[in-house]
Parts: structure tokens; sequence; C-alpha cells
């Protein structure tokens, strides 16, 4: 097959993409077992891996291989973070008749998804999510909004006073996803209305974005984070996984959050929506998904790899098994336009593996000599 060629292209030609077996017959191969220790015990001693070597452990196929992979990444996950997990919450504040055509979302006006549409959220809802979340010992709630972005104006002032509702109520901190930002004092606004972290997913790797979304470009997003991060405040930013895209292309957007200095890393697992050009996508088998979340971990040690959206689904049983790939974060409650399990579930399943939901570090513990990098290839934000 040829490696340029996206699976969801294969698809609309009647074909099926390749779907990466994990279970194979092969016998331990020492090698491997040996090059998986040499390079946790590196990263663990606070050194670094290299993409080719990040390629070897996402192309690693015997399941014990990736169970050896795991137990690395559990290791340093415990090793950086402790038994500390961050959880968080979103509130769809904004739903719906998006102007994006990004290919895996129920809410975009491109498709007829059924998903509810309705316009920007009252403060009550909002203060009511706070409330919930805190009492779950969520750390943070996330204001999301479906459309493009946000531009100067009466529509920010109104984000601008719903965040300072959640800091002056004190619960939980007040993230936001809000779409690109089209300027520095946007972006400088939301720091001042007390904003501490903002959601701005990369979604995949620069070669495999415009297969999902033609309507803005990565060096849109590239250019949001570069303004959120002059204005101080922190990033929340991954991707979706199971859209077609090559382990390459996984290696690759793991490699470009780092170079961003994303703080927190959400992973989500695609649930496809019916309506959407991804509807008909085949789940990625469990043992891909875990040993993605490994190579993350082994990428990025010091952040917090969050588990987000299509957990349940696409794991099902294995669900614990996330923090044991090394996963350190959490989204709780139902997703922007898909169902949870109950949180209730979720702490459950955090206590039995004698983990910790009250999270109590900063993100200063992340990158102690980690210096902002100008973004090569950001441009200015497209019209
Ligand atoms: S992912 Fe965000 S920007 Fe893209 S269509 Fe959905 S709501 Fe719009």
């Amino acid at each position: 097959m040829a490696e340029s060629i996206p699976s969801h292209l294969l698809l609309a030609f009647g074909k099926r993409p390749d779907i990466v077996s994990t279970m194979t017959k092969q016998q331990v191969d020492v090698t491997n077992h040996s090059r998986i220790s040499e390079l946790g015990q590196r990263v663990l001693n606070g050194g670094s891996i290299t993409r080719e070597e990040a390629l070897f452990l996402f192309n690693l196929e015997a399941a014990s291989d990736i169970f050896g992979l795991m137990s690395w990444a559990n290791r340093i996950r415990e090793h950086y973070k402790g038994n500390k997990i961050h959880l968080c919450s979103i509130i769809n504040a904004k739903a719906g008749n998006c102007s994006e055509n990004c290919s895996f979302c129920a809410q975009s006006s491109f498709y007829q998804t059924g998903s509810p549409k309705y316009g920007f959220v009252d403060p009550k809802p909002l203060l009511e999510a706070a409330e919930e979340a805190d009492n779950h010992n969520v750390t943070a709630l996330g204001i999301v909004a479906a459309w493009r972005g946000l531009n100067e104006g009466p529509m920010l002032d109104e984000v601008c006073e719903r965040i300072r509702d959640l800091k002056a109520k004190g619960k939980v901190r007040p993230d936001a996803s809000l779409g690109l930002i089209k300027s520095q004092k946007v972006a400088d606004r939301l720091k001042e209305a007390g904003l501490e972290c903002y959601g701005h997913n990369l979604e995949s790797s620069r070669n495999y974005f415009p297969f999902h979304c033609t309507t803005h470009t990565y060096e849109d997003r590239l250019q949001t984070i570069k303004y959120l991060k002059n204005a101080g405040i922190k990033i929340c930013s991954g991707g979706i996984i199971g859209m077609g895209e090559s382990r390459e292309d996984r290696c690759d957007l793991a490699f470009e959050l780092k170079e961003i200095g994303a703080n927190v890393v959400p992973i989500t697992i695609l649930n496809p929506i019916k309506g959407t050009p991804f509807e008909n996508y085949p789940p990625l088998p469990p043992m891909e998904i875990l040993k993605t979340i490994a190579c993350f971990r082994f990428i990025l040690p010091r952040q917090e790899i969050m588990i987000a959206g299509g957990r349940t689904i696409n794991l099902r049983d294995m669900q614990s098994m996330i923090f044991t790939a090394g996963a350190s974060a959490l989204m709780v409650g139902n997703y922007l336009t898909t169902l949870n399990q109950p949180v209730e579930k979720d702490l459950q399943m955090i206590k039995d593996l004698g983990l910790d939901p009250n999270w109590d570090h900063n993100f200063e513990d992340q990158e102690p000599n980690w210096q902002p990098i100008e973004l090569k290839n950001a441009q200015p934000v497209t019209a």
C-alpha cells in the first residue's frame, strides 16, 4: 500500500485500511527488550529519545514488547508524576453550526449529524458545572465553543465575563477551548480575565492535517498557540488517533507537541460520528492505543498525558490500563457530543489503582530548563 495515500481515501474506493496486528505469534525478541529498557532508563535519568528511536517504539508489534514498553512508561509516569492524576471536565458552551470542516466533528456545519445547536451559554449552567466538577475532585473546567475562533468584540467580552465568574467562585481552574485566536490582544485579554490554560489541539501531524481539515491550517493553530504562550497561558494540546493516520504521523505529532511546550496533552481516540466523513472508520485495536499512549510518555515524560474522548467505546474493559501505559490525566464527565461512563466509576477506577485524583502539582515541574521556542513555521492566522 502506498504510504502517502491516507486510509480514508482508500475507504472511498471500497478498500479497508490496514489493521495493525498487535497479537503475533512472535517469540519474545530479546533485542527489542533490551532496547526498550535502554530507552526507558535514559528517559528515567532525565534524557530524551530521538524521532528514530521513538519510531522503533511505535512500530513494536509483539504483545510481549508492548507490555514491556508499558511497564517502562508506567515507571516514567510514576517518576515524574507520582501517583497524582489530573482530572478535567468540559462544558459545551456554544454548540453546533461551526464554520470549519473537521472531518471527525459532529459540530461542523458541513455534516448532518443531528448534534445539538445552541448559542453561548448563560452564567448559571456554567457555575453549576463548576460546582459539580469540584464535588468530584476535578481540577479544571474547560469552557468549549464550537466556532472558528475569537476576535476582539462583544463575544470576547462575554467570554471574559464567564471566566471571571468561574475564577471568583474559586472552585475549579477555569480553562477554555475557543478555537483560533486572531491577535495577541485577544490572548492577553483572556489572561487578564484569569484564564490559566487553553485547549487547542494540533489534532494530527502537519503532514496529515489537510486530510481532515481544509478550512484552516496547521500554521493557524501554531500561531494561536504562540499568542497564548506569549500571554503566559498554559497549553493543553494533543490530538486524535484512529483517523487513518500512520504511526509516523502519531510520532510526529508527539514531537510537535514537545516543541510547542504543551503542558497537558489530551489523546482522543476516534469515536466515529454518523454523518461525518469518518463515520465508517474501523476502530484501532486496544493494544495499538495503549502502545501509542506509552510512546507519548517516552517522548513527553513530564507532561500531563490526558486520555479524553473515545476511551470507553474503544478500550472497553481495558480502560484502566491507560494509567499503566503512562497516562497521568483523565477527562471525566460527558464529552462535547458523546457520552462517557459516570464520573463515580472513573474515580473508583483511579482509587483501585492506588492513584490519587487530588492533583496538587503545578505545571512548573514539567520542563525546568525549557525555553520558549520561536515557532518557525507560524504564519498570520488566515482570515
Ligand atoms: S473540531 Fe472545533 S473547529 Fe473543527 S468543526 Fe468541530 S467545533 Fe469546529
